[in-house]
């Protein structure tokens, strides 16, 4: 056991790195051979994507189904308090114009993700811990829930809510207000990557508490990593992988690390057609790999991957991914929420977007979920035991 990551010691993998046997791999992976994890990750063959993206889509399609499941994301408050050195929007950024944004607006963006289907809804914000955000994202949480019951949803919409780092109480509250799945991504699994992107008062062991208090407070737990970071390795990805599956977690949004001009570490980075296209690569295949391993949980296709490459999101939906997040954070916000350069779809309405996305999704001929919550079958059989 590794003290500093809670991980299992890194087996000896059984698998010489040249050796071709992709089954034998994919079943080593299944099993949580690192070396395998990282072989896949790290095969030159090109054509290991494509069939790490097929074993993903006959995993998901008997683990999970073929639909698609959609949540709208409400980027609800850019006000954060915490510095975290890749982020657009942290609090050092002088830049950003703040906005939180008011009840009437919250609940607008609610009912029109009733209009549209969506059935369920990603309440997403900056991180603070004072009385006031809390009680009022609580008081959001409750509204949210009174005001969207109906015919098509008679609980209501969904809630995802994801604002950070809180205390086991504050978690409880929230589940107690109406939300019932929490997103907190780890960002990696490299105690030392974690220490390196962050300022050093935000500390690994505290992110894996809180990831912990979020699964005793009730909720259904998602977390994610960044795909990219400068000095990570295919062993960090593969850890990464270990990570989901040991923590036992129900939901997955992982991304490309984007940078972002104005932050410690995205300035002055630029990255080359090679780069993006070995970046889209290498996380189309974590996305698959992830599939393979935790079979039954939900995994996003993200925004990131769509600013990456324009068909990222319907690569990963071919590849593995369930669900979608099209965003219905009003127009006029939109800029002031790039946690990296060059976010895909800024400038769209959210009826724009509810057409664009339905679109995307139809030409990767998977089926749409409307008008439910589309929570991972993981969850239950968790809950099981
Ligand atoms: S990543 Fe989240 S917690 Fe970190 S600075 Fe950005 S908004 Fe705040």
């Amino acid at each position: 056991m590794d003290a500093s990551t809670g991980l299992p010691g890194r087996p000896e993998s059984s698998l010489s790195p040249g050796r071709p046997e992709f089954t034998e791999r994919m079943e080593a992976a299944r099993a949580l051979d690192a070396g395998a994890l990282a072989a896949l990750l790290s095969d030159p063959d090109p054509r290991t994507t494509a069939r790490l993206a097929a074993a993903a889509d006959e995993t998901m399609r008997a683990e999970v189904g073929d639909a698609v499941r959609f949540r709208g994301l409400l980027e609800f408050s850019n006000v954060c308090r915490a510095d975290c050195l890749y982020c657009g929007i942290r609090r050092s950024n002088g830049t950003v114009h703040r906005y939180t944004l008011s009840r009437d607006d919250v609940l607008a963006a609610a009912r029109h993700c009733v209009e549209a289907g969506y059935g369920s809804l990603t309440l997403q914000a900056g991180e603070r811990r004072d009385a006031a955000f809390i009680d009022y994202v609580c008081r959001l949480l409750e509204s949210i829930k009174t005001e969207t019951r109906g015919p098509a949803l008679p609980d209501g919409l969904g809630i995802t809510l994801s604002v950070g780092e809180q205390s086991p109480e504050v978690y409880r509250r929230f589940f107690e207000a109406g939300a019932h799945r929490y997103l907190l991504r780890i960002e990696t699994s490299s105690p030392e990557l974690y220490a390196r992107i962050h300022p050093p008062a935000q500390r690994y062991a505290d992110r894996r508490a809180a990831l912990h208090a979020v699964r005793d407070a009730g909720f259904q737990v998602g977390t994610g990593v960044m795909i990219g970071l400068a000095g990570q390795t295919v062993w960090d990805l593969a850890d990464d992988i270990r990570f989901f599956a040991i923590e036992g977690v129900d939901m997955i949004g992982m991304g490309p690390y984007l940078p972002h001009a104005s932050t410690p570490m995205g300035s002055g980075q630029h990255m080359s057609d090679d780069e993006r296209a070995q970046l889209l690569d290498r996380t189309l295949r974590m996305i698959a790999l992830t599939r393979i391993v935790l079979r039954d949980v939900n995994i996003a296709a993200t925004t990131a991957l769509q600013t990456l490459d324009a068909f990222g999101r319907e690569r990963a939906l071919q590849g593995g991914a369930n669900v979608v997040m099209p965003v219905v954070t009003p127009v006029a916000m939109r800029s002031g929420y790039q946690l990296y350069d060059g976010k895909a779809c800024v400038d769209e309405d959210p009826t724009m977007c509810a057409g664009c996305i339905t679109g995307r999704v139809a030409w990767t001929g998977r089926p749409v979920e409307a008008n439910r919550w589309g929570d991972a079958p993981h969850f239950a059989r968790r809950k099981q035991g």
